[in-house]
């Protein structure tokens, strides 16, 4: 069923079924754009608790209603059904799929078998004809994944490969997520480093190109190698197809002032890459309405951008088990031999040390840390940036 309210088209996506026959169902809002500028795809709480990428979705189809829309726009909050619904007590879990214990965010397709036959069979084609029959060829592989396999796919592939299916219409995909405890990041393929400059986010990870089963890399990578594929050839090509994954702040919290600050962040960005232009369209607003939404709104901000390499972005394991106190500011180098956290362990007061300072013997910046304070020895405590630069 579809509906539509101004520019904005509602659908219903059947992803899966449960066991009673409910539906496994995940909401998809639709822009049309109004030319052939590059088309996105937006999706957020592939993990369960990560809930603050909903309420940016919700920003975006608020403010989006009022601009000029230049290429297609879909926008999927609640992306996993199950995940979003995974609660045990008080608390949210849905970073794993329950039954396989397999990460939600590592279950999309890749197939880099595609590449070498698509360019053999394609040398002389126009980059349009290159960008329309290569993003054909993922679609198909898709289909066949989902359609055409006999011996099936798991629920969480079923889930991913449709969502996955939407993205791959897409030139431009965002994958919203949270960290546990956590500043916001952005993972950022490294031959895009130049677009992280356009999003209000402090620390960029610039990633490489390899799989690892999450959804930013199985939109990028096809991309990524079919470009190298055809610069070997002597043949350099713009393609200008990105993705990333956003990492808005921490898990279970939703902040709507937050989110409109981190959907201006995503305007930013699209209006950077001319999917929107700034200026609204004002139809049903008054005369001088449309005039309140102009494009200085969208400027970068002026901030210190941080970056390392996805090699260098360390987790460090408790050494301990025991209680942490966390003290580390998310953001801000921390001076080698700072305190990162102590912890407390009343099991030795009186008669040995109840309290331990962990620190680390060279300047890192904090990222995200556990989003509880008992911890196992071997926990991953924090989540550093080290031999970071900016950008
Ligand atoms: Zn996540």
């Amino acid at each position: 069923m579809t509906k539509t309210v101004n520019h904005v088209t509602k659908s219903i996506l059947n992803v899966g079924e449960m066991a009673s026959g409910a539906k496994l169902t995940v909401p998809v809002y639709r822009f049309a754009g109004q030319s052939d500028a590059p088309s996105v795809y937006i999706q957020a709480n592939m993990h369960g608790a990560e809930v603050q990428g909903n309420a940016v979705i919700y920003q975006l189809l608020e403010q989006l209603r009022n601009l000029h829309i230049l290429g297609d726009i879909t926008l999927v909050p609640y992306a996993n059904p199950v995940g979003c619904n995974h609660k045990n007590g008080e608390y949210t879990l849905g970073r794993f799929d329950p039954i396989t214990g397999v990460n939600w965010n590592r279950m999309y397709h890749h197939n880099p078998d595609l590449v070498v036959p698509f360019v053999q069979d394609n040398v002389d084609a126009s980059e349009q004809e290159i960008k329309a029959k290569f993003k054909q060829v993922l679609l198909d592989d898709i289909d066949q994944q989902l359609d055409h396999n006999m011996y099936g796919l798991t629920t969480g592939q079923r889930i991913a490969y449709q969502l996955q299916k939407m993205a791959h219409q897409a030139d431009l995909v965002l994958d919203l997520h949270t960290g546990p405890i956590s500043s916001k990041h952005l993972y950022c393929p490294e031959y895009a480093r130049a677009s992280a400059s356009y999003f209000n986010i402090e620390h960029t990870l610039l990633i490489p190109n390899e799989f690892d089963g999450a959804l930013d890399e199985a939109t990028f990578c096809p991309w990524w190698s079919l470009a190298q594929a055809y610069a070997a050839k002597g043949r350099p090509l713009v393609l200008n197809k990105e993705s990333f994954t956003v990492e808005l702040g921490s898990q279970e919290q939703i902040d709507l002032d937050v989110a409109l600050d981190d959907a201006n962040s995503v305007l930013t960005y699209l209006s950077y890459k001319g999917v929107i232009k700034g200026v609204s369209k004002g139809a049903n607003n008054g005369a001088n309405k449309g005039e309140e939404n102009t494009s200085e709104q969208f400027v970068p901000a002026q901030i210190t951008r941080y970056a390392c390499y996805l090699k260098d972005y360390k987790a460090f394991y408790s050494p301990m088990g025991g209680m942490v106190d966390y003290l580390a500011e998310f953001g801000v180098p921390l001076p080698a031999g700072e305190p990162l956290a102590r912890i407390l362990r009343m099991d030795n007061y009186g008669d040995g040390d109840a309290l331990h300072y962990i620190s680390l013997d060279k300047e890192v910046i904090p990222i995200l840390h556990f989003a509880s304070a008992s911890v196992n020895q071997g926990t991953e405590l924090y989540k550093v940036f080290t031999e970071f630069f900016t950008l």
